[in-house]
């Protein structure tokens, strides 16, 4: 059992600037593993960015190639237990040994290791007689090598031996493509708008996108509802009241719509009378101080406006804070119920 799953591909991971670099060299690897100079390949990057998809997409396109070579992939946890069991069944060599046959091993979440001496000097033993056999040696981790706290040294400075390269967060147009990939596999079709909604709402990983998603077509079969926006809209509002989450923009608009007696088609629409327009600055500003969100994103969420637009309502209310007590009163309170 080499713990791959075969639905991790090359083919279904999406390519975009924040993952070009890693998934080149991925596949780098996985065309001529242990020959090229990324030895070790590392990858790094955030929860939910696709670290263990793309080391994955790795194992099986080799095991796929060349059926005589033994991948493995391993948790940097399940390598830790098995380690532990191996002492306490004295069956040290053993477990060397299996570890010393691999051809590419992969370990995923090496920042689990930090503080584990014992492990890490197994492991170090392993990779060195791996690495000097000219095996491909592939791992992950949370964060860069010179951040692992409580990894020997010995052994950070073999992890930058090869070649260490980042996974970030996915910008909009990746956003798009990754939905658009994952509503594909689903064979559903998604309206362009929704997808646009949604990835201008969830800008913090594809696990969570994913998540999301998968809420969104349970709502939608449970109701026999269409997928629009107002259902996307609604699943998400859900999402986060169960887990008590982030801020979002809709949520802003609602506390500011009732704060000011405005509705929302007016808030999002084009009037431009005062007591309108103020109240969609303010929301506005708002959004850019309590969510990750772009200035283009923000935009969007209010009719489509341009980043400039944005930029200047944050200055608007930035200025009339300074200089308006009752307007920086209402700003405060706002803020206040979502900082709590
Ligand atoms: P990590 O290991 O970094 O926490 P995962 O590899 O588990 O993240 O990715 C989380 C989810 O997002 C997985 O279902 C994965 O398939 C998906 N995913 C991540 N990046 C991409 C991408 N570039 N294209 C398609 N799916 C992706
Ligand atoms: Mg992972």
């Amino acid at each position: 059992d080499s713990y791959l799953n075969p639905n991790y591909t090359f083919d279904n991971f999406v390519e975009g600037d924040c993952n070009r670099l890693a998934r080149a060299a991925g596949f780098a690897v996985a065309s001529k593993p242990g020959v090229t100079s990324f030895n070790p390949l590392m990858i790094y990057g955030g929860v939910g960015l696709g670290k263990t998809h793309l080391v994955q997409a790795i194992g099986n396109f080799m095991k796929n190639k060349a059926a005589n070579k033994f991948v493995l992939y391993v948790s940097s946890e399940k390598f830790t237990s098995q380690f532990i069991n191996a002492i306490r069944n004295n069956s040290l060599q053993d477990f060397m040994n299996f570890y010393m046959q691999v051809d590419i091993l992969i370990i995923d979440d090496v920042q689990f290791l930090s503080g584990k001496e014992k492990t890490q000097e197994t492991f170090f033993h392993i990779f060195n007689h791996l690495h000097q056999s000219g095996k491909q040696i592939v791992m992950t981790s949370d964060r860069p090598p010179r951040e692992l706290e409580g990894v020997e040294d010995r052994l950070l400075s073999r992890f930058k031996w090869g070649l260490t390269a980042d996974l970030q967060t996915p910008d909009f147009e990746t956003r798009i493509a990754i939905i658009q990939k994952k509503a594909q596999a689903e064979g559903i079709s998604i309206a362009y708008e929704v997808i646009e909604y949604l990835a201008h709402s969830i800008d913090t990983n594809v696990r969570e996108l994913e998540g999301v998603m998968i809420s969104l077509l349970a709502q939608a079969s449970l109701t026999r509802r269409e997928i629009d926006v107002e259902l996307a809209k609604n699943t998400l509002r859900h999402l986060v009241k169960d887990s008590e989450k982030e801020v979002t923009i809709d949520t802003i608009i609602e506390a500011v719509t009732e704060h000011f007696k405005v509705r929302i088609p007016d808030l999002k629409g084009k009037s431009r009378l005062r007591e309108i327009v103020l109240p969609r600055q303010i929301a506005m500003y708002l959004a850019k101080e309590l969510t990750n969100l772009s200035l283009k994103s923000i935009g969007y969420h209010f009719g489509g406006r341009d980043h400039s637009t944005v930029i200047h309502a944050i200055q608007t209310v930035n200025d009339l804070m300074d200089t308006d007590k009752d307007i920086s009163s209402a700003v405060n309170k706002l803020l206040k119920i979502f900082r709590k």
